[in-house]
């Protein structure tokens, strides 16, 4: 409940904010491979790009190693929700490693549409950033016909084998705008270029960047909640500056907000990337208010009622040792 204060000042609070459900299954998949097999549980990179959540995965027993082959023979281990390419489930098979597959279905779906075009030849223009996981897993189901297209400034360079069997695809986690740009470019040069069959930039995505275009108009400063390498924190960031906010910070938790940013504000935007837990939000929001900003109005731009099953075979294994699963 909002409580006026005599300052005016205000937190205006992002919904929705955080978790997504994807990550919230990748990380409830960590949990329950430990407790249900025990220390150690390997988990190749990072299991969603959120330092907390690895440090405290990491304090219960998990390891998180960069490649399969730091993995022990025959070891569990367990895939992030970015997803991987088909020569990392390879590499895992060869060494016998029991694998637990994290990937968000709505990577795979991104990955499955990949397939799906480069055996029908198509030239697939993928925009996302070079190096990033998502990227390179998705890249990796079909290397000879996907290209990254990083956005406007690569277009120039694009090149294909027939301008009428191309194809743009995309990493879940962009900005929807420069994304847009970037598809507009292409198509001034290639006007046959098709359209991916249903949207990559995931729903979780697009519900947290429509909340913070709704509320950065009219806020001073906007504080985002997320680490560094987690693409759709960053994103917010940009999409609050382009949609009016007079500053935007991305903090990995309240220690990091300069106070200094909160001089002469009144109205304060706070949100959270969908790898961030809400106790993060809540350190910034305990911090706010005792900096004055007492005064707290939500924003809500979506309702999510998404819901992802566990991996196949972990499920059967909690279940054949009497857990309940969804
Ligand atoms: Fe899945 Fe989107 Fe969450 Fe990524 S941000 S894990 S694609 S729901």
């Amino acid at each position: 409940p909002s409580t006026p204060n005599a300052e005016g000042k205000k937190v205006l609070l992002a919904a929705p904010r955080g978790y997504c459900a994807g990550v919230d299954r990748a990380v409830d998949a960590v949990e329950k491979a430990l407790e249900l097999y025990g220390a150690p549980v390997y988990v190749r990179k990072e299991i969603v790009h959120n330092k907390f959540v690895v440090e405290t995965l990491s304090k219960r027993g998990a390891i998180f190693v960069t490649e399969t082959d730091e993995v022990p023979e025959g070891a569990r281990v367990v895939f992030s929700a970015h997803g991987v390419s088909p020569a990392v489930h390879a590499e895992a098979a060869v060494r016998q490693l029991d694998t637990i597959d994290a990937t968000c279905p709505l990577v795979t779906k991104v990955h499955k549409e990949a397939v799906r075009f480069a055996n029908s030849d198509y030239d697939i223009l993928l925009i996302g950033h070079d190096g990033h996981e998502e990227v390179e897993g998705t890249q990796g189901e079909a290397p000879d016909h996907i290209q990254v297209v990083n956005g406007p400034e690569d277009v120039d360079a694009v090149e294909v084998r027939d301008p009428d069997r191309v194809i743009w695809l995309s990493q879940t986690t962009l900005s929807v705008d420069e994304t847009m740009e970037t598809v507009n470019l292409l198509r001034k040069k290639f006007p046959n270029l098709q359209d991916p069959p249903s949207d990559d930039i995931c729903y979780a995505t697009q519900n947290r960047q429509g909340a913070v275009k709704e509320l950065s108009p009219n806020a001073d400063v906007v504080i985002v909640v997320g680490s560094a390498n987690s693409s759709n924190s960053v994103r917010l960031v940009e999409v609050a500056l382009e949609a009016g906010a007079g500053a935007a910070y991305r903090v990995d938790k309240a220690e990091q907000v300069d106070l200094a940013w909160l001089e002469g504000a009144s109205n304060v935007g706070l949100t959270s990337g969908a790898s961030v837990p809400e106790i993060l939000v809540r350190e910034v929001l305990e911090l706010l208010a005792e900096n004055g900003f007492t005064d707290v109005e939500t924003f809500k731009t979506a309702t999510e009622d998404v819901f992802f099953t566990l991996p196949k075979n972990l499920r059967a294994d909690l279940k054949a040792a009497g857990y309940e699963v969804d």
